[in-house]
């Protein structure tokens, strides 16, 4: 019977052990004029062999800096064969594409890879999926790589939109998602929680903060989230902070500064139990603008602003195009 029982502990540790890890590589990271940086994150969760693309501003550019950089040490050109290891990653590696919203930045790497991807399918909001279907699959802008909208559809993409606030299976990747909209100036965007098992992360498309937006989006995906945090299930976040804080109010297009954000995270903070509750919770920053300014460094400018206002106590994370984390 002790065995018995010490099998099943170890078992059980076991399981615990390989659901409990998402792994994240950032494929582009800035929040424009970048064109081969543009972006995306991978994701993925235990011994899942497949990713998640969060958005996919930059594709084969990131993967090919992913592979320099040792991100993917399950690729190597034997397993690749008869593709390249970029081509590997970008065919049998990513299994389903994540699409905040319809912004260019943040689609642009798919539209170039389609003539060479799988068939895979897509998940994102009805908005999202009609701007794709009107806007980029419409053989005017680019030949239509989806199974709906208008002429011969080629079918690589399946463009799925699940209810809002509702649980969906992702593909083949293993992960569950529910995504929530946001609000980005005049545009609709969307966050995603993936979640695998017990263990979750939260995806945030672009957003501006609720008070700039006149919005209650955020405030209801921080309500998501609160329980999470409360019950150590929330493993990480990743959200944008694409201008320091002397862009001018007017001038934000729907996005956050370190302020905006700092001052959202607080809001989370105190719907999951109040000072502390965030105290070295992985938030990773994406989606820096750079700056055409000359001794301008926008990055720079951005991390000490959230470091040196980070009364919640997070542990901001600054990935740069291929790294990889664990979380
Ligand atoms: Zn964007
Ligand atoms: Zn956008």
């Amino acid at each position: 019977m002790r065995g018995i029982r010490a099998v099943a502990a170890a078992l059980a540790l076991w399981s615990a052990a390989a659901a409990a890890e998402f792994e994240v590589v950032a494929l582009g990271v800035r929040g424009g004029l970048e064109e081969g940086n543009l972006s995306s994150y991978l994701i993925r969760n235990g011994d899942n062999s497949r990713y998640l693309a969060l958005d996919a501003g930059t594709l084969l550019p990131g993967i090919a800096q992913a592979l320099a950089k040792g991100s993917f040490p399950q690729v190597t050109p034997e397993k690749a064969a008869p593709l390249t290891p970029q081509g590997y990653v970008l065919r049998e590696l990513i299994g389903a594409y994540f699409l905040s919203h319809g912004h260019l930045d943040h689609l642009a790497g798919l539209l170039l890879a389609a003539p060479d991807d799988s068939r895979k399918p897509i998940y994102t909001t009805t908005d999202t999926a009609n701007t794709l279907r009107t806007h980029y699959f419409n053989w005017k802008s680019w030949p239509n790589f989806s199974d709906s909208g208008n002429g011969t559809r080629l079918g690589t993409y399946r463009i799925n939109t699940p209810p809002l606030g509702q649980r969906v299976t992702l593909g083949d990747t293993g992960l569950s998602g529910v995504i929530l909209p946001l609000s980005h100036d005049n545009s609709a965007s969307s966050m995603l929680l993936v979640t695998r098992g017990e263990e979750a992360f939260a995806y945030f498309g672009d957003t501006g903060s609720d008070a700039n937006e006149k919005s209650k989006h955020l405030r209801a995906a921080w309500q998501l989230l609160a329980p999470l945090v409360q019950a150590h299930r929330l493993k990480g976040i990743l959200i944008e902070t694409s201008y320091a804080n002397d862009q001018p109010t007017d001038r934000l297009y729907g996005h956050l500064t370190p302020a905006l954000l700092l001052s959202e995270l607080e809001n989370l903070a105190a719907l999951s139990g109040g000072e502390g509750a965030l105290r070295g919770l992985p938030v990773l920053i994406s989606h820096i603008k750079p700056s055409l300014q000359a001794g301008r460094d926008a990055p720079a400018e951005i991390r000490q602003q959230l470091e040196a206002g980070n009364r919640p106590g997070v542990n901001f994370i600054f990935m740069q195009q291929g790294d990889r984390i664990t979380l």
